[in-house]
């Protein structure tokens, strides 16, 4: 065979030392090679990837006091998953804590493990590939040295959810290399790559799978020469560490006020009190980690981690679509035909506009120059996306996707052209904001093929798709769709037709409450403000624009139609200015400025009031109250994570139900009672807050 083969061929096998016999441990393999170096492999028992959980842990331990004894000539730690290193933390032991001690004392044992390796009389080297995230970083930074595969990432993925690292990576990391670099890393989440981790000095060299052999011996023979940095003596020093946090300090309160998002702000105090003494930061990093963890930021974030995954299990399988054709290509059929081709499928896109495929075609490319790494990837990608002008592809595909204008009749006329040249087993869906199918159905010779694949703007950014079934569908079609969502990547919500579904008809009374305000002469920056203080990733006013103003018009009167009251009308001038082309960021300009797809805005001179925020936010859960009373949707759960992973609210209160539960459901009913009274029907409590627990 070429030897360019063999090589390539062996970069894809891990080289893990000698072959391991079965051994004494269920998650370990230890082995010893020809030069004494002792080859500890991970591989925990029944999973696709590495977490770290108590069990594995004591495990763990057990191995390291066999090691004290046995005193190997080296040691070499590294994962026999093919999926990578160690993928943090086994987040289940996370979930429901609430005793401080109980953590703290647990924290401890995975302090004593850790400062056991970090302390044995032998040198130690962790060989990472693939991902090495949270409670694996830590294990690898106790090491004396790190070589990392070329591929490899790693991170501190902790603040994601309300947490900083608690195995004492907030004090090794910062005492490794620039403390700063780290700390950004601990503040953000983000995964740096094995080269920029060399040059940090996270890691101390980057090979290939092929030489790792050599490498682990230079290491542990004292050939390898250590990467250190001098930047921790110097950024940890008193004066420079006090500098420092307060501009960290700032930067995190332009993401998320303390009394929200506690983590990193009890990150940066635990660096500027203890920063200066390593074995202090390792202590204080316990107590601090503990705090957070039976507060409600993390438990809620934890909770919302498992609801994506209770999502994802709903697709409930293989998805068998291979060729989309998607009607539309404007600011969302042009998007959800890219991410479908970035998932693999063949997309044909069809517009009675070049103009919008053309710029569609330019978005995609765009899109897929910043989430695909690789080349090669991204011409394949833009290859699978097809553009046809004529609707050639209706015939061929397994699913059409209708994103055309929001108009009843309109669509009905595409479908009756679709209706004729489709497969008979094809699957025709709308990406209908607030059309209920039983209207859209009415001209259809085969209502059943017909039901929703509700996608959220951005399409690439918002997890969330809904699902719209009526009670004529076709129950495998239903299945199909639920496949083809879990298939692209993205969470489904099944729900039942009804006006605006779910996410719209708890969004619009949030946009349009905004809308009002605006009349009664409040600034828009204070309105947004009030409800980015609530949490929510942008306020409604700029969501308005996000979305476009026809959409919210044209949404906002369908509702207003079909459920009366409870929705707020559309101001007169919202209609001029959508009859004067001012759409929001696709126009370029809407209630703000747009440019290049940014929003140009400026902060708030007036603070918004408690007031303004519940006359924004509790209307969403009480709209979630109804839909459940309603039978629209049927899980508490998925409501709460289908409005986090479909427009964002903000996940720290763990969902629009979460947090009437968490604040006291009589408590939400008497205050949207209290508003109904200042400020008109709308407001009025449903009847299900009665039985809401
Ligand atoms: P858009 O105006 O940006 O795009 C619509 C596209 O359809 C245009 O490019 C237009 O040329 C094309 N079109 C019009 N008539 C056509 C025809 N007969 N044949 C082929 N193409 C035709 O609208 P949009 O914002 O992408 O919305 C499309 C649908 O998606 C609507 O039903 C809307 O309610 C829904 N939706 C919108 C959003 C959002 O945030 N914008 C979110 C979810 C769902």
């Amino acid at each position: 065979m070429d030897s360019k083969i063999l090589t390539v061929m062996k970069d894809h096998v891990l080289e893990l030392g000698p072959a391991p016999s079965s051994g004494p441990y269920r998650h370990f393999k230890l082995t010893r090679d020809e030069d004494g170096i002792a080859w500890l492999l991970f591989d925990r028992e029944g999973s696709s990837a590495n977490t770290l959980s108590t069990e594995v842990l004591e495990e763990f331990s057990q191995i390291l006091i066999a090691l004290e004894n046995e005193r190997p000539t080296g040691l070499v730690i590294r994962s026999a998953k093919r999926s990578g290193f160690i993928a943090g933390a086994d987040i289940n032991e996370f979930r429901g804590l609430s005793d401080t001690a109980l953590v703290e004392q647990q924290l401890g044992r995975g302090h004593d493990i850790l400062n056991r390796l970090e302390n044995l009389k032998l040198p130690t080297v962790a060989v990472i590939h693939g991902f090495c995230l949270g409670g694996g970083l830590e294990v690898v930074l106790a090491c004396n040295m790190r070589i990392a595969i070329d591929g490899a990432r790693f991170g501190f993925p902790e603040v994601l959810l309300g947490l900083h690292p608690g195995f004492g990576g907030t004090a090794r990391a910062t005492h490794l290399f620039s403390p700063v670099e780290a700390m950004t890393m601990m503040l953000t989440g983000k995964n740096v790559d094995a080269r920029k981790a060399k040059a940090l000095g996270l890691v101390d060299a980057v090979t290939q799978e092929r030489h790792v052999r050599n490498a682990v011996k230079d290491a542990i023979f004292g050939r390898l020469k250590r990467n250190r940095s001098k930047l921790p003596v110097v950024m940890n020093l008193g004066p420079v560490r006090g500098l420092l946090a307060s501009r960290m300090r700032k930067e995190a309160a332009k993401k998320a006020p303390q009394e929200n998002y506690p983590a990193p702000y009890a990150l940066i105090d635990l660096w500027e009190k203890h920063g200066g003494n390593r074995a202090q930061m390792l202590a204080a990093e316990m107590p601090s980690f503990a705090k957070l963890m039976v507060g409600q930021a993390a438990q809620n974030l934890i909770r919302v981690f498992f609801l994506r995954d209770e999502m994802k299990k709903l697709a409930g399988g293989r998805s068998t679509i291979k060729h989309v054709h998607v009607i539309g290509a404007g600011a969302m059929g042009g998007d959800i035909a890219s991410w479908c081709a970035h998932q693999g499928l063949r997309v044909t896109l069809a517009d009675m506009q070049p103009a919008a495929i053309a710029g569609a075609m330019k978005r995609a490319a765009d899109l897929f120059s910043k989430i695909t790494r690789n080349r090669v990837g991204q011409r394949d990608e833009l290859d699978r996306l097809i553009p046809d002008m004529t609707g050639e592809g209706a015939k061929h595909a397994d699913l059409i996707i209708e994103a055309v204008p929001e108009k009843l009749q309109l669509k009905q006329s595409i479908y009756a052209g679709l209706e004729k040249v489709m497969k008979p087993e094809a699957i025709l869906a709308t990406n209908t904001s607030s059309i209920p199918l039983e209207e859209l159905r009415t001209s259809l010779q085969r209502p059943e093929r017909l039901l929703g694949i509700h996608f959220f703007n951005p399409v690439s950014r918002l997890q969330l798709v809904e699902v719209i079934s009526h009670d004529q569908v076709d129950r495998e079609a239903l299945a199909s769709a639920m496949k083809f969502v879990g298939g692209i990547d993205r969470l489904p919500l099944p729900v039942k037709s009804s006006p605006g579904f779910l996410v719209n008809r708890a969004l619009m009374p949030y946009l349009m409450e905004a809308l009002l305000m605006l009349d009664e002469k409040v600034d828009k920056l204070t309105i947004d403000e009030a409800a980015e203080k609530f949490g929510m990733p942008m306020g409604p006013i700029e969501l308005a624009d996000q979305v476009g103003l026809d959409i919210c018009l044209a949404v906002g009167d369908e509702l207003r139609a079909k459920l009366g009251d409870s929705i707020p009308a559309t101001p007169e001038w919202l209609r001029e200015k959508v009859a004067k082309g001012e759409l929001g960021r696709k126009s370029g300009r809407g209630f703000y400025e747009w440019k290049d797809g940014r929003v140009q805005k400026g902060h708030a001179h007036v603070q918004p009031t408690p007031d303004m925020i519940d006359r924004l936010v509790l209307p969403m859960s009480n709209v979630c109250v109804a839909c459940l009373r309603e039978g629209i949707v049927d899980n508490p759960d998925t409501v709460d994570g289908a409005m986090i992973f479909g427009t964002g609210y903000a996940p720290f209160r763990g969902g629009p139900l979460n947090y009437a539960r968490e604040r006291g459901p009589e408590n939400v009913a008497n205050a949207l009672a209290a508003l109904a009274a200042k400020y008109g029907e709308r407001f009025k409590p449903d009847a299900g807050w009665a039985t809401f627990r």
